[in-house]
């Protein structure tokens, strides 16, 4: 079975065959090994400094790392504009609600990009200023990658620390962590990283962990970087997990970075994009406005996403519905994992059997 969906990801065989290395107890040197690994491989990625930013591990899925990030980097007297345009704005709202964070949303349309008026409107007639804006970057929700870059600017000129949702785009998409603005992204181990679920992580700039605050105790990103740091942990890991992701990031740097997997997701995308347009199935954005790792797509006028989704199955592909009341318009294809070219072939074949 191929998975399409946006994670957990199909592996591939040598990131399968990490997970049956030795049994390890977390509190054995070998472990504090893999555990360092792990963080200075997660520096890599987009080759950032020590000296400048935390990498920080959490046992648990992308939500418990975007958890631990706004529970831990929004101080308790301050502020928080959670800009929304998707599903997994919506939980980092409810998330701040959850902590009694002090928060406002700026709310969007699911199918609409980001209004920076509107934002800076909000940002500078608050009463109470804002001293944090959190947004996810890849919003898996309809496969826009909002624009980052035009937001930072606008956060750094009102002196405001912005939280990042990189969950479905780290190791895949630019993320520009020398934008003074930027204190934190938030990602995982199982999406373009191509690991197994259970390994979470949080990219931290030093000078916010330092103004970081305590409302979780198994979350606390405080205290899980001050003891990573001190090659120690405050509970078991997912040890099989840190394997599977260590192994990860050997595969990804081997195959040229997250720009060449930037790239080998772009030309999927592509493929299928053409594929499908020639059977008269359009994308739901323009791929000026979406990811490389997911498109969203218009289920085609013939057939509904149950039969769409249950044909494919039986050819061997999970493709993604839409969430909420996208669910009747649209379905989601993720070429995230091991995917290559021939498999989007058999898929667009497969998609002109079932229609035909
Ligand atoms: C997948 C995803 C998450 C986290 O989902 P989990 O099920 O907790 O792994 C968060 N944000 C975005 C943008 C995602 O795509």
């Amino acid at each position: 079975m191929l998975l399409l969906n946006p994670g957990p990801v199909t592996l591939s065989e040598r990131v399968r065959h990490s997970l049956l290395q030795p049994d390890l107890c977390h509190r054995e040197d070998e472990f504090f090994d893999l555990q360092d690994e792990a963080r200075e491989r997660l520096l890599n990625v987009y080759g950032l400094a020590a000296s400048e930013w935390a990498p920080v591990l959490l046992t648990g899925s992308g939500t418990a790392a975007v958890e631990s990030m706004i529970a831990a980097l929004v101080p308790e007297q301050g502020r928080l504009l959670v800009i929304e345009n998707g599903v997994y704005g919506e939980r980092i709202a409810q998330i701040a609600k959850q902590y009694r964070i002090d928060y406002e949303v700026v709310r969007h349309d699911w199918m609409s990009a980001p209004d920076l008026n509107a934002i800076a409107g909000r940002l500078d007639s608050a009463q109470k200023r804002f001293t944090h804006l959190a947004i996810i970057h890849h919003e898996t929700t309809t496969g826009r990658l909002n624009d980052l870059a035009s937001l930072a600017d606008l956060c750094a000129e009102r002196h405001i620390g912005m939280l990042v949702d990189g969950v479905s785009s780290f190791g895949a998409e630019a993320l520009d962590f020398a934008h003074p603005a930027l204190l934190a992204v938030a990602a995982t181990a199982n999406k373009c990283l191509h690991a197994v679920p259970g390994a979470a992580f949080v990219m931290v700039r030093h000078s916010a962990l330092e103004r970081a605050t305590s409302r979780t105790y198994y979350l606390d990103l405080g205290r899980l970087a001050k003891l990573q740091a001190q090659r120690n942990t405050p509970f078991t890991p997912s040890v099989h997990a840190y394997y599977a992701l260590v192994e990860g990031l050997r595969e990804l740097e081997d195959q040229g970075g997250w720009q060449a997997r930037h790239a080998h997701y772009g030309a999927l995308a592509e493929q299928a994009g053409t594929g499908f347009a020639a059977l008269g199935i359009t994308p739901a954005l323009p791929a000026a406005e979406s990811s490389v790792v997911l498109r969203a797509y218009r289920l085609p006028p013939t057939m509904g996403y149950v039969p769409l989704h249950d044909g494919l199955k039986a050819a061997g592909f999970v493709i993604y519905a839409g969430q909420g009341g996208l669910s009747a318009e649209i379905f989601r294809i993720s070429t995230m994992g091991s995917v290559q070219a021939a498999d989007v072939d058999r898929l667009v074949s497969s998609v002109v059997k079932l229609l035909g």
